[in-house]
């Protein structure tokens, strides 16, 4: 969960970019586990096109149990890739 919190194309991606790049976003609720798809023009409209997304999150409160621990991630098309860059052997 944590490798995240330095690669650059993870949640340091701003609102904006991901708008421009036109990749859509999920946020789950980690107190009670709440999935939603929020709309980035509606994020962009509140928080700025320069909020970054996992800034973003914190920004948000879930509407269930009322917590403000929204994880937000960009949903990249194909993440399969990063997967085979691990080899062992040479
Ligand atoms: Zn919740």
């Amino acid at each position: 969960m944590s490798k995240w919190d330095r690669q650059g194309d993870g949640i340091g991606v701003t609102l904006g970019e991901l708008a421009r790049r036109g990749i859509a976003i999920s946020a789950w609720c980690e107190g009670c586990g709440r999935y939603r798809e929020p709309s980035l023009a509606l994020l962009i409209a509140r928080l700025g096109a320069a909020t970054p997304v996992g800034v973003a999150g914190r920004r948000l409160r879930c509407r269930a149990c009322g917590r403000r621990s929204i994880d937000i991630r960009p949903r990249y098309p194909s993440l399969g890739v990063v997967a085979q860059h691990h080899r062992d052997g040479g």
